[in-house]
């Protein structure tokens, strides 16, 4: 049952919400769970297919536009519509509806472990004609640009003909809502139709972008029995094919019908996209569905058999932290193009932008469980350097480079910059995923060819925007993640993350000289970097200022932080949350009232950078303060729960994560699931229950249980091994399942790990 989500009965209400949660995707390609034949007049849908970076650009319009503000940004764009198709019964053609006649029976299933969804309906027509139809849907992990559609529809009392009728459909358009800031506001209508027809037996359509010069194409197979049709007509209009099948069917009998859609785009397949679809379909023309799944199956197992976390007795969290990891892994990006936006392919919030939830919530997971992934997300980021080059030489700075605060094709999207330029700190979070890729990894030949560009290029950057006083490194006018609190000095989460990010720059010109020294000088050639730099670097590392309070015994999140007046939290009605709704940003500014974990996170990732007592004192300050309005907060405020042994509270924040769009506690999964909440669902339990961390010292754990469960289990990739963590009530056991031996910390104490070799140990108190 946790391999799958279940839905039975229609309701209005939830449709929206269910087209997210039934989403399906592989990193390239992702369609939301609409249904095939549509909705009543009136109702409302976003019916979407994405392809993850294909993008339109915009204007952003400016009431008062200043230096460097963006002129334009990337809109993820919904593009060619094939789920659509309906099927009509008798001579009187009564068409499939849910709206008309009865549902006698529905379930619709999300399996996880197989990689498909399915809708199976009992449905009597209005004039009590009973059928049964089974639709099932694949986004094929194996065959990148495929999704399938197969239905099988039986009689049940009725004979005649059944005619299914196709569509392929180019004239789309996007959702807004002018309302919703976190909704594209306008623009909705970014693609026209270049040509539409068909071609041998395929049908097609071409759409390109208003503005960023992109194409996209479906290319249609319909698959049936072709001995069985009786008629058969294909149409095409300007902007949308028309195919229709008819065929006899009695009592009892049924028919099968399937579609098969190929997505080809500019950016992956560079021209000629209709043949390119045709030539991919005639590859596809000897698999048939079953072998899709197959391969789909195949793709799974390999997936959950690393990425999997088995809880034993708690059904409800376990189908939660399986959908979290499962919508994960259909969004992140695999190409040097795409990455992993916001709301993964399942909708069109945040206009499908990547910011630095993939560093920080989301590269953990793929890093440990499937670092090929973790690698390409490092690789987009790669590629987009020399934007951020571009970017930094814009914001004023001579050297460096700044990542953009939301982005598809590399450049800045954020119109409004005290919550999203200023996020200065996105440039330190990218640097810090590359640290974590070589401390897991320890792949010196990636740090020369990517790593270190990066690491040197975001160093120069915190030279450039930091400065000396009073002999501490200072940075100013900078936004921390807390997006309450803007444009601050010294925001002890960006000054920490910097400090880290130098750091590092210039350790990693110290382990390459010794570990290529041609290879090495080259680099510094073509980068211009010296070794008095690096010193440079590490100087500012050494000097870099973190605010600490010692009245309270806190870090302050910055300098001014603690001076201003805390929120009037008990005469603010409930209503009013998310309190970005209700409020202008200013008054939100002038308190101490935070959106999501800001300092707190800055305790968690750099936990050595201060006491524990410290970060207790912190936690509970800001606790108080934090209205986890973003859904990047509860997670964290988890993990640093289960740190400091606040074990009820880490549950409490857990619950909040493992379920947040299947039970839409947040109230917008409707525009798309919450993927760094996601990939925060599966750092609560291993860092935050399991205590796992990953150091330059190496790795360890510090494992705790909640109460409420007997036993938990999940594993984890590193350094080429394959590491097993089986807690229990009174126990935890750490097997080696592949690799050679291992040393790592459990509880602080050197343990070592031998294949097939458990070592367990009582669990702390
Ligand atoms: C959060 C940001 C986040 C963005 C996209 C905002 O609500 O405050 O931290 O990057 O959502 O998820």
């Amino acid at each position: 049952m946790t391999w799958n989500i279940s839905n039975s009965g229609i309701r209005e209400d939830q449709l929206l919400n269910l087209e997210s949660l039934f989403a399906l995707g592989n990193g390239y390609l992702g369609v939301r769970g609409n249904f095939e034949e549509g909705y009543p007049e009136g109702m409302n849908s976003i019916r979407g297919t994405y392809l993850n970076a294909f993008h339109d650009r915009t204007d952003i319009p400016y009431g008062e536009k200043l230096f460097a503000f963006p002129d334009t940004q990337q809109k993820l764009v919904n593009v060619i519509d094939a789920q659509s198709i309906r099927i009509y019964f008798g001579t009187e053609e009564e068409m499939f509806r849910f709206d008309q006649g009865k549902i006698r029976s529905y379930e619709r299933n999300f399996r996880m472990d197989r990689g498909y969804s399915e809708r199976i309906i009992h449905w009597e027509s209005p004039s009590g004609q009973e059928i049964k139809l089974h639709f099932r849907r694949i986004v094929s992990f194996e065959y990148r640009e495929l999704f399938a559609i197969d239905i099988r529809i039986e009689s049940v009392n009725f004979t005649g003909p059944v005619k299914i009728v196709s569509t392929v459909n180019g004239d789309v358009s996007n959702y807004t809502n002018p309302n919703d800031p976190r909704v594209g506001a306008g623009h909705a209508k970014r693609l026209s139709v270049a040509a539409c027809g068909y071609q041998d037996d395929y049908a097609y359509a071409m759409d390109e972008t208003q503005a960023s010069g992109l194409q996209v194409a479906c290319v249609t197979a319909h698959r049936y029995e072709q001995e069985r049709a009786s008629e058969m007509q294909v149409l095409a209009s300007e902007t949308e094919t028309v195919s229709s099948y008819t065929f006899a069917i009695k009592e009892s009998e049924s028919v099968s019908f399937a579609k098969w859609n190929v997505y080809t785009d500019t950016l992956r397949h560079q021209d000629r996209l209709i043949d390119r679809g045709v030539a991919l379909q005639e590859e596809l023309a000897g698999v048939s569905f079953e072998d899709l799944l197959a391969k789909q199956k195949q793709y799974l197992d390999e997936f959950w058999k690393t990425a999997d976390i088995v809880i034993e007795n708690d059904a409800a969290l376990q189908e939660g932290i399986r959908f979290n990891l499962y919508q994960l892994l259909q969004s992140a990006g695999r190409d040097e193009f795409s990455n992993i936006s916001a709301k993964g392919l399942s909708g069109e919030g945040y206009e499908g932008h990547y910011f630095w939830d993939t560093e920080i919530y989301m590269f953990p997971v793929f890093l440990m469980t499937k670092p090929e992934i973790a690698r390409q997300l490092l690789l987009y980021r790669y590629s987009k350097l020399d934007q951020a080059r571009a970017r930094a030489r814009e914001m004023g700075h001579k050297k460096g480079a700044l990542y953009p605060w939301r982005t598809i094709s590399g450049t800045e999207c954020s119109s409004f910059f005290p919550s999203g330029t200023a996020q200065y700190h996105i440039s330190a979070d990218i640097a810090y995923s590359y640290i974590q890729y070589y401390i897991a990894e320890q792949d010196n030949s990636f740090l020369l060819e990517y790593g270190a560009e990066v690491l040197f290029e975001t160093a120069r950057l915190w030279m450039e925007i930091g400065h000396e006083y009073q002999g501490k490194f200072h940075i100013d006018e900078v936004t921390g993640p807390d997006e309450y609190t803007c444009m601050v000095n010294n925001n002890y989460y960006t000054n920490a993350m910097a400090k880290h990010n130098l750091k590092w720059a210039a350790k990693s010109f110290d382990i390459l000289r010794e570990y290529d020294d041609q290879g090495f000088k080259a680099l510094c050639e073509r980068l211009q970097a010296t070794a008095e730099e690096a010193q440079a670097w590490r100087k500012a590392a050494d000097a870099m200022y973190l605010p600490y309070d010692e009245e309270l015994g806190i870090n302050p999140q910055d300098d001014t932080f603690l001076r201003k007046a805390v929120w009037d939290f008990a005469n603010t009605p409930e209503e009013h949350y998310p309190l970005l709704l209700h409020y202008h940003p200013l008054t939100l500014y002038r308190y101490q009232v935070c959106k999501q974990a800001d300092t707190v996170l800055a305790h968690f990732l750099l936990e050595d950078e201060q006491d524990s007592d410290t970060i207790v004192r912190s936690y509970d300050y800001y606790e108080k303060i934090t209205t986890h309005d973003s859904s990047l907060s509860s997670c964290i405020f988890s993990i640093m729960a289960s740190k400091i042994g606040y074990h009820a509270k880490a549950y409490d924040y857990f619950i909040e994560t493992a379920r947040l769009d299947l039970d839409n506690t947040h109230g917008n999964t409707k525009d798309g699931l919450h993927l760094a909440n996601m990939g925060g669902t599966w750092m609560a339990i291993v860092y935050g229950f399991a205590g796992m961390r990953l150091k330059e010292s190496g790795l360890s754990f510090a494992p705790s249980i909640p109460d409420a469960w007997d036993k938990y289990a999940f594993r984890v990739r590193y350094r080429g091994r394959l590491i097993e963590v089986r807690i229990g009530k009174e126990r935890v056991q750490l097997e080696l399942l592949e690799g050679g031996e291992l040393s790592l910390k459990l509880y602080g104490a050197e343990t070592t790990l031998q294949l097939s070799q458990p070592v367990e140990r009582a669990i702390a108190q």
